[in-house]
């Protein structure tokens, strides 16, 4: 599973996983947040509104869930089950609480954490994303301090400083590991 600061370039990375990989099943997460432009519900992630997503909770069909930046996001349990009894692998894009999540339910999960080659350059990733004001910029950055604290409880850190790099050692990782959040 692969977590890391919003703006590392998770979901980039990811992406190119999945051409590298065809395999890998890429987990696609519900949340509240509304969609940015460009987004697609059902790809990106399963838009859903707040009922919706207590609905969720409560039926048990989330594998793990955190709140993040004022909005939920959360895996659902059932593709990410059916995989793995299929022999899959499977790729989850998730926050650092849900990575703490998964690791008490799923032991075996291997936890890889995505860090920027500085902060500097974090905050200009953000910037030319375009997709945060001033003010969730800053709280993105300041939260992306905590979690790159935390680095010690993953079992990789792959640095993305060269996009095609940083993807060969994703692969490298994946294809080492036979079981794979
Ligand atoms: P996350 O999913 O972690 O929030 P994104 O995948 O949306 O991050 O990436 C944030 C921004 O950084 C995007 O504009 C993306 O194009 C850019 N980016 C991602 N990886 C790299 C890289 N290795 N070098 C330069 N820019 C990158
Ligand atoms: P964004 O809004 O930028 O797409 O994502 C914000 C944060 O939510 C990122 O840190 C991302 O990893 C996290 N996130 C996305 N999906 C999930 C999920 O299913 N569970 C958890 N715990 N976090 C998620």
């Amino acid at each position: 599973m692969i977590a890391g600061p919003s703006g590392v370039g998770k979901g980039t990375l990811v992406r190119r996983l999945a051409q590298r990989l065809p395999r890998l099943r890429i987990s696609v997460s519900a949340t509240t947040r509304p969609p940015r432009p460009g987004e697609r519900d059902g790809v990106d992630y399963r838009f859903v509104s707040e009922e919706e997503f207590s609905r969720l909770i409560e039926a048990g069909e989330l594998l793990e869930w955190a709140e993040v930046f004022g909005h939920r996001y959360g895996t659902p349990a059932r593709p990410v089950h059916e995989a793995l009894a299929a022999g899959q692998d499977v790729v989850l894009e998730i926050d650092v609480q849900g990575a703490h999540q998964i690791r008490s339910r799923q032991p075996d999960a291997v936890l890889i954490l995505i860090e920027p080659p500085s902060m500097e350059e974090l905050e200009r990733r953000l910037r030319e994303r375009g997709t945060e004001d001033d003010a969730r910029l800053a709280e993105r950055l300041a939260t992306a301090e905590r979690e790159l604290a935390e680095r010690a409880a993953f079992d990789h850190v792959v640095v993305n400083d060269d996009l095609e790099r940083a993807a060969d050692r994703l692969v490298a990782i994946i294809e080492g590991s036979p079981s794979t959040p």
